[in-house]
């Protein structure tokens, strides 16, 4: 009945159903859009939710060692001269001298094959990217003349508090949300004075003056990260990290990522603190593999900092012992696994001849749960339609739709995902039955009202 077609994923398609079915809009767009934001719409805040509460329910509420926090946004200004981002967090930038356009080096040199990151120093990457003159290109001109690589600082400042317009000692947008963990260590070990080892996980909104925000929710100015921090011992690193890689890499495949789109990337150049780090990629269709998770080794750099840097103590003691614990970070950005989400679930088959657009998503994931469909307008099937909304409400995230044919009805909640569609027809008032229609085998199955409630847990799990 139904034939899996073999077909070509394309971002462009992905990003045009995005929008077309209300999951993702460009931010700002009625005046002409904002580079680098992008706004959630009534199905992207659902689908964006779940991920965030399935992180949440493993991360945190699932584990005994680790604790909430939400932070606020604006911290005070040393927060970012003690974490390094004041002065080491920029992305190198080289300009078109035909057209003016910037490019980002680094990736750029990925690009054609060659190794080198933001970390790199712009002596290192000058020389790097003149070796390659010739081999790449302006994106927008095509020229290949470049001037010199700089680097340019990515934290965006506010004028939180201030009211001159010097501005010399900005409060800055946070560069990362990892930061208020460090801040409250201290609050927390106080509040429930856990034993080490022991984790602090938050959801944040993160900033960053990206030179070329691109490849749409993959890299946004404004965007959001799931972090946590796990505090250990000093030098008892090693094994911890493989076990919070390991947990990591499940979390993706309970997910419902495909395992074989996912791969490790061991980093080739270390901050100098730092004492191992790998990220997780996805392969997303058009742009490939790329980060979609950090997890990062970085020793006692953070909590020594932020030490340094605030004059108050934030040290661990145990059994007598005193010590600056050392610090195993995970860091996803919930933007891209979004992204990585929408590219996995979309589906196209070919049904009687037709195509049929359907959002594979896992059940759990998806936005709407539960259709509720009245074969037509009228009132005899609309009033008891809308008594089977009003039980289901509570119980699932369910769906009321009586507008064009239920054929139409069936496709535009296949390209959104609902696993399940109850249709309300002209038997039901006799037989007090309905229909549920399954989103993947299209299966219909009839089912007394009574029992509807039963019988869509169990199919939804
Ligand atoms: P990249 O090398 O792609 O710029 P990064 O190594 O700077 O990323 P981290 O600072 O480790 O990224 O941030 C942790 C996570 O936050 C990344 O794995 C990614 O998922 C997400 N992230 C980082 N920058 C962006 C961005 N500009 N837009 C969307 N998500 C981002």
């Amino acid at each position: 009945m139904k034939k899996e077609e073999k077909f070509e994923k394309t971002m462009e398609e992905i990003i045009s159903w995005s929008k077309r079915r209300g999951f993702v809009y460009q931010g700002s767009e009625i005046y002409g859009g904002l580079g680098g934001a992008f706004d959630f719409g009534p199905l992207g805040v659902e689908l964006l939710n779940n991920i965030k509460s399935f992180w949440w329910k493993k991360v945190v509420q699932d584990r005994p060692d680790y604790y909430g926090l939400d932070s606020a946004m604006f911290k005070h200004p040393k927060v970012w001269e003690a974490s390094g981002h004041t002065m080491g967090f920029s992305d190198p930038v080289a300009e078109c001298k035909n057209c003016n356009t910037r490019v980002r080096v680094d990736k750029e040199l990925n690009k054609i094959g060659i190794e080198a990151d933001e970390k790199m120093s712009e002596e290192n990457l000058n020389k790097l990217f003149k070796e390659a003159a010739g081999k790449i290109k302006c994106g927008k001109c095509g020229k290949g003349d470049f001037t010199d690589v700089r680097k340019f600082n990515l934290l965006i400042r506010s004028n939180y508090g201030d009211f001159t317009s010097k501005n010399s000692d900005p409060v800055f947008l946070p560069g990362e949300a990892c930061q208020g963990i460090y801040l409250n260590f201290k609050n927390v070990v106080d509040s429930f004075h856990p034993k080490i080892p022991f984790g602090i996980a938050q959801i944040g909104k993160a900033f960053r003056n990206e030179i070329s925000p691109r490849n749409f929710l993959f890299r946004c100015r404004e965007f959001e990260q799931a972090d946590t921090q796990y505090f250990i011992k000093p030098d008892e690193n090693k094994e911890k990290y493989e076990d919070i890689k390991r947990e990591r890499w499940q979390w993706y495949a309970d997910l419902g990522l495909s395992e074989e789109n996912l791969r490790w990337k061991q980093h080739e150049n270390l901050v100098f603190y730092a004492s191992d780090a790998w990220d997780i990629e996805y392969n997303f269709p058009t742009y490939g593999f790329d980060e979609i998770e950090g997890i990062h080794d970085r020793t006692d750099y953070d909590l020594a900092q932020h030490t340094k840097f605030s004059g108050v103590d934030l040290s661990y003691g145990e059994n007598g012992e005193k010590f600056i614990p050392w610090v195993l970070e995970t860091s996803m950005g919930v933007g891209r696994v979004f992204l990585a989400m929408i590219s996995e679930a979309y589906s196209k088959e070919e049904v009687k001849g037709e195509t049929r657009i359907v959002m594979k998503f896992p059940k759990k994931i998806a936005p709407v749960k539960v259709a509720i469909l009245p074969l037509s307008k009228k009132e005899e099937l609309t009033k008891p339609a809308m008594e089977i909304f009003d039980s289901l409400k509570d119980k699932f995230v369910c769906q009321y739709d009586e507008t064009q044919s239920i054929g139409r009805r069936y496709r535009r909640q296949d390209e959104i995902g609902t696993p399940l569609c109850v249709t309300v027809d002209f038997d039901t008032p006799e037989d007090k039955a309905v229909t549920v229609r399954d989103r993947d085998s299209m299966e219909q199955e009839r089912v007394k009202i009574d029992e509807l409630e039963v019988y869509l847990q169990k199919k939804l799990g």
